[in-house]
């Protein structure tokens, strides 16, 4: 039986180690703070930003949500974001996805200012990520991270395979299993022989967001599997995994729910505290 990855009590010695940085930052100062803009009634959106809040409560950080109607044009959201970057007692800035449409998602991420831009989402940032360079990293590959760290699995020289390629999960993880010397192969919907690549995966990584795509005839006895895919099936939260076989086979497993999500909002979070730190280091990075 594989080893469950507990995202959340990872995510929980994560956000005990970022309570204490929030109080050592308080005695300089300087209140690290999250904006959250929420555009919309959509309920997923309204679940994922209470959970942002609940966990900036938990470690004391200050958090802002700026609720507005679906019917916010693009000119509004825009100025809502550029007042947030010319806000210095806003350190970090999420824009939550999906908009509403025919709102455009593009244009927003590339106007976040990129000190601000706890999502990792910016193409400047994504651009040094790329390079290897310090940059915000997009929160739920780094989450995943941490969770291969946290339960010591080789990363180096092994055989990563990463099912789907979205710019804000599946890319950003492909980089980061590179950089930490996996041999990585992506996959995506028009790949060829799927579950072969899968079954050569030491660490497989589903994000597609298909409820129980990944069967256990995909996965290499003893591999790690990171199921990141979030799917509602019967009114039940659902991975990209078929967890029941899965774990019969794997080496290591994350839950979904209590695995990788729980993480992602973990990340936001140091993603913030970061951008609050380097400010404190060098008060001219931050561009108003
Ligand atoms: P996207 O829809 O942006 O990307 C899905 C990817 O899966 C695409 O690259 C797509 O390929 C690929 N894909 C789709 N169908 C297949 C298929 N039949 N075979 C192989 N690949 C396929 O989704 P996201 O990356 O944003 O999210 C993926 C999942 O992760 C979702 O369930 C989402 O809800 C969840 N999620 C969870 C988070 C968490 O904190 N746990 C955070 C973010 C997302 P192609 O590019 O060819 O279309």
């Amino acid at each position: 039986m594989a080893e469950l990855m507990d995202g959340k009590l990872v995510s929980s010695l994560v956000l005990d180690k970022l309570k204490v940085r929030v109080e050592a930052l308080k005695t300089r100062g300087v209140e690290p703070r999250l904006a959250v803009v929420l555009v919309g009634e959509d309920e997923a959106s309204a679940i994922y930003v209470r959970n942002k809040q609940r966990a900036c409560d938990r470690i004391g950080m200050g958090s802002a949500v700026i609720r507005l109607p679906a019917d916010t044009t693009q000119q509004a959201l825009e100025d809502q974001v550029r007042g947030l970057n010319a806000d210095p007692s806003v350190h970090g800035i999420l824009v939550q996805f999906p908009l509403p449409k025919p709102l455009q998602e593009g244009p927003i991420l590339a106007l976040i200012d990129p000190v601000k831009d706890v999502d990792g989402f910016h193409p400047a940032n994504m651009g040094r990520l790329m390079n290897g360079l310090p940059a915000p990293v997009s929160c739920t590959p780094k989450g995943c991270m941490a969770l291969l760290e946290h339960y010591n699995i080789p990363i180096s020289g092994k055989e990563a395979v990463v099912v789907g390629r979205s710019n804000t999960v599946g890319k950003p993880m492909a980089v980061l299993l590179m950089q930490a010397n996996a041999t990585v192969t992506i996959c995506h919907s028009r790949t060829e022989n799927l579950a072969n690549h899968c079954r050569r995966a030491d660490i497989l990584v589903a994000a597609i967001g298909k409820a129980h795509f990944i069967t256990p005839d995909m996965i290499k006895p003893g591999a790690t599997v990171i199921d990141v895919g979030i799917n509602r099936v019967d009114g039940k939260v659902v991975g990209d995994v078929d967890f029941a076989g899965a774990q019969e086979i794997a080496g290591a497993i994350t839950p979904v729910p209590g695995g990788v999500g729980r993480m992602t909002v973990a990340m936001l979070l140091s993603n913030t505290l970061d951008a609050a730190e380097r400010r404190i280091a060098s008060p001219l990075c931050f561009s108003q």
